[in-house]
């Protein structure tokens, strides 16, 4: 068995390596594939708002340069854009495994980023030559507003964005210039002044630019470590719900022969038992059973989590419901000397329900009442139409749970701490289970309970269409 084990874990840590492995690969070249898929989507997704600003710039240029040519090379911009649009639905079917399309998308990009920038550089210089006058603040601040742009949405592609900036820096230097040679004006000159400030500008943008495309690749790398983990999480969990099903399984059969077998001699009245034996296969039935129950819960739970419980709707009428529990569980109910009353519901009261599971939710709720009550006791099972619910209650006069106890009576093999519990014994998954249950049925699971007066546990409802009537 443990050779089997052995070799099923051993299986599925290969298969884990190797999508590890295929998972790295993705990555293998510093995330370019997702920095390409990023820049192209972002290229189309901010048209409109490029497109706004460009449209503004040209009418206002428009009216004081030479429309003329202001229009035809906020055409040659205007047409960059149905190309950049293009290339953002190419890169949108890409799905970033195939590197022959990666390469080809990267080198429109380049084409595009080229023909863009000349396209804005020409618009805005053909303002500057048109400008007699020295200053040039219009088209110098277009330019700058460009470079910012660019900077903040292009950091994706480190190397594209120095592209457009090299292109924005010779439209900058040769404005500046431009009039240095037109005027040759001295030193103490505001043109010389000018040209330096261009200068400062420009190791001002480049200085940005840097800084938003660091800022991109460390959200980036976030990403993939944040995706990392909850893959290794992921991959974990799925081991360990395997794990505990493979357990699980190979306890549960050898575990029913042994408490088939000790059922067999403790009740064969043919072989006579020795009496000092008696006591221990008592406590060896006993615990076996226990076991085994406690294997029942750790499947259905296994089950529950991993969404692998399927659930069979129907209607229920909820009064049928109570009584087959309680029907199930009265043999323990005699044995331990406690009475069971049923008060049902006087009118129609149907849920919509599966019938096994909602079974195993009362048989949970009735058998943890009997449990905590002591000898004489009177437990009561009912059912009550609220308006548009239905509630089923279990009620006892046990130990009672003290306050605040709550998340550890629904959590997950918690208990309530006190030596009756320990004496008394149980998974505590019950409640859980319940829990994830009865909240697969939109309904809620609760309690209110005074220590050492009794408790109430209760589950309520929706009304389901009645078929009874
Ligand atoms: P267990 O198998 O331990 O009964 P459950 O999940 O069914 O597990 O219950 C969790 C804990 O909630 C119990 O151990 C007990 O401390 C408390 N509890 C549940 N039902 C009752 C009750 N009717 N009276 C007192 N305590 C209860």
């Amino acid at each position: 068995m443990r050779k089997a084990l052995g070799a099923k874990l051993g299986a599925k840590m290969q298969g884990l390596s190797t999508f590890r492995a295929t998972q790295n690969n993705w990555f293998s070249s510093d995330g370019r594939e997702q920095n390409i898929k990023d820049y192209a989507s972002l290229l189309s997704e901010l048209v409109w708002k490029r497109q706004t600003s460009f449209l503004a710039a040209a009418v206002l240029a428009a009216f004081y340069f030479d429309a003329v040519s202001v229009f035809a090379t906020y055409a040659l911009v205007a047409l960059t854009e149905f190309l950049d649009v293009d290339l953002g639905r190419k890169s949108k079917s890409w799905d970033g495994q195939d590197p022959v399309v990666g390469r080809k998308i990267f080198k429109r990009i380049v084409i595009n980023t080229i023909i863009s920038a000349l396209a804005i550089s020409v618009f805005i210089v053909n303002m500057a030559l048109q400008q007699s006058s020295t200053g040039h603040f219009t088209p110098l601040f277009f330019l700058f507003s460009a470079s910012v742009f660019a900077a903040m949405y292009n950091s994706q592609l480190i190397g594209i964005l120095l592209l457009r900036l090299t292109f924005y820096g010779f439209a900058f230097l040769f404005i500046a210039v431009f009039d240095l040679v037109r005027y040759a004006p001295p030193l103490k000159s505001q043109i010389w002044l000018e040209f330096f400030t261009i200068i400062f500008v420009l190791y001002f943008i480049v200085d940005i630019s840097i800084k938003f495309s660091l800022r991109h690749k460390e959200r980036l790398e976030q990403m993939k470590q944040i995706k990392e983990e909850s893959e290794r999480a992921k991959a974990a969990l799925e081991v360990k719900a395997q794990f505990l099903a493979t357990v699980s399984h190979e306890l549960r059969t050898p575990l029913t022969s042994i408490i088939g077998a000790l059922e067999l001699v403790k009740n064969d009245t043919l072989t006579s038992l020795p009496e000092s034996l008696k006591p221990i296969i008592n406590i060896a039935a006993r615990n076996g059973k226990r076991l085994a129950a406690l294997i029942e819960d750790l499947l259905c739970m296994q089950k529950i989590e991993s969404n692998e419980m399927e659930f069979d709707f129907v209607s229920i009428d909820a009064n049928d419901l109570l009584c087959e529990t309680v029907d199930s569980t009265s043999g323990v109910a005699s044995k331990l000397g406690i009475h069971v009353t049923i008060e049902p519901c006087a009118e129609a009261c149907s849920i919509i329900g599966d019938r096994d599971r909602l079974v195993q939710v009362l048989t949970n709720l009735l058998s943890n009442a009997l449990k905590f009550s002591s000898y004489g006791n009177t437990v009561k099972a009912r059912v009550e139409a609220l308006g548009t619910r239905i509630r089923i209650s279990i009620h006892d006069e046990g130990l009672g749970i003290p306050a605040g106890s709550k998340d550890r009576v629904f959590g997950k093999f918690s208990q309530v701490d006190s030596s009756d519990v320990r004496r008394i014994g149980g998974t505590g998954l019950g409640l859980y289970i319940s829990k994830q249950i009865v909240e697969r049925h939109n309904a809620i699971i609760d309690y209110v309970s005074e220590l050492g007066v009794g408790s109430t546990f209760y589950v309520e409802f929706d009304r389901g269409t009645d078929s009874h009537n």
